[in-house]
């Protein structure tokens, strides 16, 4: 999720994840350690998952031009670009933003120049409006937390290594945030509410939002011919999810919006997650039912009466031994989980 930056949280490799995934929810950094190393998979007769550095790319290739999902940082996307020149010389002609997140529409600066982008209604304004709100609003949110922290005296309690992980995310977004400049966002200049359609040298691409999920502007990419899915953030393949809580997410979202697609598309379609390796519609269903389970266990301990500090100490997701802590804990999945099943009762 994190890319690596001076005062970024630190990012664990697993081994089922291949490049970096590295959802960073906010502005394009603008250094990086290395260059990228791009893993290209052909997945479909025309459908591809280009791996890099950030969000899984997918695209579609077509006789009228290539649908691009998802354009990971500015600095590598030059690098996308040849990479979707290695396999044809059709135009770009629609660039899919799946969310705002800066790991996601880094590139948009350069796809700007060849292609529309797309995206659901929410990511425009949170590309050139949150920026300028966690600038506002941030610092005292991180004052907060320190002064949570500070108050927890064992280094090791699940509870406060959790906020200590998200106080690194914040610091991340405020870091990335200050640099922002809004001229140089490249918004998406498609926008819609619900679904829309591509439509393009046979192919038809619906591109999909339910309810908000990751964040409040999710859209998931159905190559409808080809039968490949891309889930952006509302899939993380064998990783524990981020739910943008602060950007609109909501755990119950990821549930919906998974139940949706899943009425949509034939079981033997070919996932995309948004990070982590490509996969099959049952490692999908698995995943939706580790977040089903996992809000019940949350739900289960609020009704019980236990405070959030208790409901981290407490809960275990053990039967899901392939969904693997990152630079998230489960006990951050389980705060922001708290918060949403508290704020609705
Ligand atoms: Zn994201």
């Amino acid at each position: 999720m994190i890319l690596m930056l001076a005062g970024a949280p630190a990012f664990a490799h697993t081994g089922a994840v291949p490049a970096n995934p590295s959802p960073s929810p906010s502005a394009s950094p603008t250094t990086q350690a290395k260059p990228v190393e791009f893993k290209l998979e052909k997945l479909s007769h025309h459908a591809y998952c280009l791996y890099g550095r950030g969000g899984n790319v997918g695209f579609l290739v077509t006789d009228a031009g290539v649908v691009v999902v998802d354009d990971q940082y500015e600095e590598v996307a030059q690098g996308i670009v040849d990479q979707i020149r290695s396999v044809t010389d059709r135009p770009i002609r629609f660039l899919v933003n799946t969310h705002y997140h800066g790991d996601h529409t880094g590139g948009n600066p350069v796809f700007i120049k060849m292609a529309e982008i797309v995206a659901h209604d929410s990511v425009r304004p949170r590309l050139l409006e949150y920026p300028e709100t966690i600038n506002k609003t941030f610092p005292d949110r991180k004052q907060r937390l320190q002064k949570e922290i500070d108050a927890i005296q064992d280094a090791a309690d699940p509870y406060r290594v959790a906020l200590e992980k998200d106080l690194g995310l914040l610091d991340f977004m405020l870091k990335s945030a200050l640099g922002f400049d809004p001229a140089k966002a490249a918004p998406p200049i498609v926008t819609f509410d619900g679904r829309m359609s591509l439509w393009l040298g046979g192919e038809e691409v619906d591109v999909v939002h339910v309810a908000p999920g990751h964040t409040d502007g999710d859209s998931m990419v159905y190559f409808a011919k080809e039968k490949v899915l891309h889930m952006g953030d509302l899939f993380f393949n064998g990783i524990y999810p981020f739910i943008d809580t602060l950007g609109g997410g909501s755990a119950r979202g990821y549930v919906t919006n998974i139940d949706q697609i899943l009425t949509m598309v034939p079981p033997d379609t070919k996932v995309i997650p948004g990070h982590g390796p490509v996969t099959d519609v049952a490692t999908l269903r698995r995943f939706r039912s580790f977040m089903y389970d996992l809000i019940g266990a949350v739900e289960t301990a609020v009704k019980a009466g236990r405070s959030k500090p208790e409901a981290v100490r407490s809960i275990r997701m053990d039967q899901y031994p392939e969904i693997k802590p990152t630079y998230r804990t489960l006990g951050n999945e389980i705060i922001a989980i708290y918060d949403e099943v508290a704020a609705a009762r």
